[in-house]
C-alpha cells in the first residue's frame, strides 16, 4: 500500500495527480521538508514545521493548513503506510496557475502534498565515515529558504558523486559554508565550529539539535564559518542532516582528516542525538553498530 495525502486528501499514490501548471513544477515556487521518522513516529516534528512556516512567510505564500493539522495529517499517512524507520516528505508550492512569474491572484491556494519512503537509518556511513567532494559554492543567496529549487545543490552532489564522494562540501571562495545537503561542522581542539546561521545556510534542524546538545553536556562549540584550509586541517569533520543524522566525514578532496577515522567527539554527538531520538520516539539504536 502506498497512500500519499495531496491537498489534505489521502489517495493510491498512482492515483495522485499535480497539475502541470502547479507552480512547484514549473518554477520550484515553493518549499519543503524532510521529517525522519523513527518507530512510527516523527523527530523533531515541531521544530520542521515552525522552519516551514518561517519559510512560507519568507517566500509569501499562505500555507494551506495550520501546523496542528499537517502534524495530524503526517501521523495518519504514517499509520496509513504502516511506516516505521524512514521519512516523511512534505512540500508547499504557490499552486496551480497560468504561467507567470509574478504571484498569481490571492485566490489561488498553496498546493501541499506529503508522503512517506521507508529508509533505514545509514549505520554503514555513520559508523566508518565517508567521503567529500569541495565544490564551489554558486548557489543563490538565500540559502537559508528550504525551497525546491535545488538546481544549485543537485549540481553540486553530482560532481561529488562523480567523483566517488558521499557529499559535496560547499565554499563561497575560502569560505565553507554547507554541504549540498547537509551542514558541515569540524572540531578544532576541542571546539566544535559551524557556520553560523545566516542567509549562507539553511538552519539544520539537525544541526541545532547537534547544537542543543553541545550545550547540555558541556561540549564547547561556536558558530562561525571556518575557512577550506581550517576544514582541510581540523581533527574532526562532520556532516548534519534529518537522514545523515551526524555522519564523520574522514576524507576531503583526497586527503585525510584527523586520523582518517571518526573522531572521538564526533562518535560522541552521534551517541547524544540517538539518546535525543530515543527519548521523543521510544526505543531504538541507542547504539551505533561499531
Ligand atoms: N543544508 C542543506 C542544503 C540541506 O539540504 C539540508 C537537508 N535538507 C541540511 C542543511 C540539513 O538540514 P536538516 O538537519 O534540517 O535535515
Amino acid at each position: 500500500m502506498n497512500i500519499v495525502m495531496v491537498n489534505g486528501q489521502f489517495v493510491e499514490r498512482n492515483e495522485a495527480k499535480v497539475d502541470i501548471e502547479d507552480r512547484g513544477y514549473q518554477f520550484g515556487d515553493g518549499i519543503y521538508e524532510v521529517i525522519r521518522v523513527y518507530n512510527g513516529k516523527m523527530f523533531a516534528a515541531s521544530e520542521h514545521l515552525e522552519r516551514l512556516v518561517e519559510c512560507a512567510g519568507k517566500i509569501k505564500l499562505t500555507l494551506p493548513f495550520s501546523n496542528t493539522d499537517i502534524q495530524t495529517m503526517l501521523q495518519t499517512l504514517i499509520e496509513k503506510n504502516a511506516l516505521t524507520t524512514g521519512i516523511v516528505y512534505l512540500q508547499s508550492s504557490r499552486g496551480v496557475a497560468v504561467r507567470n512569474h509574478a504571484f498569481p491572484t490571492t485566490d489561488t491556494v498553496a498546493s501541499f502534498i506529503a508522503y512517506t519512503k521507508e529508509l533505514p537509518r545509514p549505520l554503514h556511513n555513520i559508523t566508518n565515515g565517508v567521503k567529500a567532494a569541495l565544490v564551489e559554492d554558486e548557489r543563490w543567496l538565500k540559502c537559508d529558504i528550504k525551497s525546491l529549487n535545488l538546481l544549485g545543490n543537485i549540481l553540486a552532489k553530482q560532481e561529488a558523486a562523480e567523483l566517488g564522494c558521499f557529499e559535496a562540501i560547499l565554499h563561497r571562495g575560502e569560505t565553507v559554508t554547507e554541504g549540498s545537503s547537509s551542514n558541515i561542522s569540524i572540531v578544532k581542539d576541542g571546539v566544535v565550529y559551524t557556520h553560523q546561521a545566516d542567509k549562507y545556510i539553511l538552519n539544520g534542524i539537525t544541526r541545532q539539535q547537534m547544537l542543543a546538545l553541545c550545550g547540555v553536556h558541556s561540549i564547547a562549540f561556536e558558530e562561525k564559518s571556518f575557512t577550506v584550509e581550517e576544514l582541510l586541517n581540523a581533527d574532526e569533520v562532520f556532516m548534519t542532516s534529518t537522514t545523515a543524522e551526524v555522519t564523520p566525514i574522514i576524507e576531503i578532496a583526497g586527503r585525510k582528516i584527523g586520523t582518517g577515522a571518526p573522531g572521538s567527539i564526533s562518535i560522541k554527538l552521534q551517541q547524544l542525538l540517538a539518546s535525543e531520538i530515543a527519548r521523543q520516539c521510544g526505543r531504538i539504536y541507542l547504539e551505533i553498530d561499531r
